[in-house]
């Protein structure tokens, strides 16, 4: 299993990470098998929103004795009334069941305190205009939870809630069928085939291109939620693209994002382990996703790098996903007149690179395996001058 680095926080995280969600209504051994066989795989983090009260018992039972191998992200705001969950600003509610969570997983830190599913603008306000983001910041000044994360579906909440500066991990829902969609698709459509239908797509929307950008420019790690697109993606007849992907895919194409360090996959039993890590042992053919995004005539990715590395091998051996991306970065950058222009973290990534982009000799290879028609020699001169100009 390889670890990433989630952003600021710097917590080392498995890239294929656990949602607890599906552990719901199981019993305690049911539970225990799951964790068994996550931790087996060397899975680390374990995404825990749920406050129904049981399977939070079941899940600290399961830990117990092994909390040192375990990233918990768990959220502020999730509650349980009445029999079911439900979702609250309420201060003491949420310190309520904040608590009820460290109890029940038997631990006296969260990892990642996750600011519980913020997607509207009025929200948003109830978040950080109130008590509640000055709750997160008591819990992480305390060391109770070690950095403040805020789980999002909607772009443009996030790209706000990003730059405040106040959040060190962003939960966000990343697949290639979302990432076409219009910022304002309501989240009820995200599990619909409606959204693709009203012709207002064309390629990577520009918010949620900004949204990773930025997240990777101030260091604010992403974990991921919904890269299945809630299965629409795995099936011809729902996928946007008129054919299936496959989980190793949808995978791939999350961790290919910037910022990302894990996509968490819900499951539900040992199998469902074992199929989400069989993205580790996944061939690269096997994770590739560029034919099947390039081959849809109905939305244009014409000329953007989708970051997928279909285009190697590279003589010159240049990791061409990773120059593209780290250009694309300096690019907005340039672009929003952010100051510097170049920031230090994108320029420590591209030096790190093995080969940089000036040990291109032109061979154009690359150009005729890229679906996406990209123009890699030009954008591997842009990036020579960009990063490896002195000064
Ligand atoms: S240049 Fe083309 S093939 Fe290469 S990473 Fe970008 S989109 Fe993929
Ligand atoms: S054109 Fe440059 S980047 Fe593309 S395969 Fe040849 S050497 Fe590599």
């Amino acid at each position: 299993m390889i670890n990433r680095i989630l952003g600021r926080s710097k917590i080392r995280v498995s890239e294929v990470g656990l949602g607890c969600e599906h552990l719901e209504g199981m019993s305690e051994s049911g539970v225990k098998a799951v964790i068994d066989a996550a931790l087996a795989s060397q899975i680390n983090i374990f995404d825990v929103f749920i406050p129904e009260p049981n399977v939070r018992t079941h899940i600290g039972r399961a830990i117990a004795g092994r909390r040192n191998q375990v990233v918990l992200q768990g959220h502020i705001g999730a509650a349980w009334q009445d029999g079911q969950y439900c979702r609250t600003r309420d201060v003491a509610l949420s310190r309520t069941f904040f608590q009820d969570l460290l109890e029940r997983l038997q631990t006296d830190y969260i990892d990642i305190g996750m600011i519980h599913f913020v997607d509207s603008e009025a929200d948003y306000h109830s978040v950080f205009d109130t008590d509640v983001i000055r709750y997160a910041l008591d819990l992480k000044e305390a060391g109770i939870i070690k950095a403040i994360g805020l789980s999002s579906h909607n772009p443009v909440i996030a790209l706000q809630a990003v730059r405040t500066g106040l959040i060190d991990v962003l939960m966000f829902s990343i697949n290639p069928a979302y990432d076409i969609l219009p910022e304002d698709t309501p989240l009820d459509d995200l599990f619909t085939a409606a959204p693709y239908q009203n012709g207002r797509l064309a390629g990577t929307n520009p918010i949620r291109a900004e949204l990773y950008e930025t997240c990777a420019m101030l260091d604010v790690g992403i974990t991921v939620m919904k890269a299945l697109a809630a299965g629409t993606l795995l099936q011809a007849a729902t996928s946007p693209f008129g054919e299936a992907l496959t989980p190793a895919q949808c995978i791939h194409y999350a961790l290919n994002r910037p910022a990302v360090a894990s996509v968490l996959v819900g499951c539900r039993s040992e199998a469902e382990v074992q199929q989400a890590v069989q993205y580790e042992t996944a061939a690269e053919a096997e994770r590739d996703y560029s034919l099947v995004l390039s081959r849809t005539a109905k939305y244009s990715l014409r000329g953007q790098c989708m970051y997928c590395n279909h285009c190697l091998p590279c003589p010159a051996k240049i990791d061409i996903a990773q120059v593209n991306k780290y250009l694309d970065l300096a690019q907005i950058s340039q672009a929003n007149g952010r100051s510097p222009a170049l920031p230090a973290t994108i320029r420590a990534h591209y030096q790190a690179l093995d080969n940089p982009a000036s040990a291109c000799i032109a061979c154009g290879s690359c150009e005729g395996n890229c679906p996406f028609g990209v123009p890699v020699i030009a954008r591997m001169r842009q990036a020579a001058a960009v990063f490896e100009r002195q000064g």
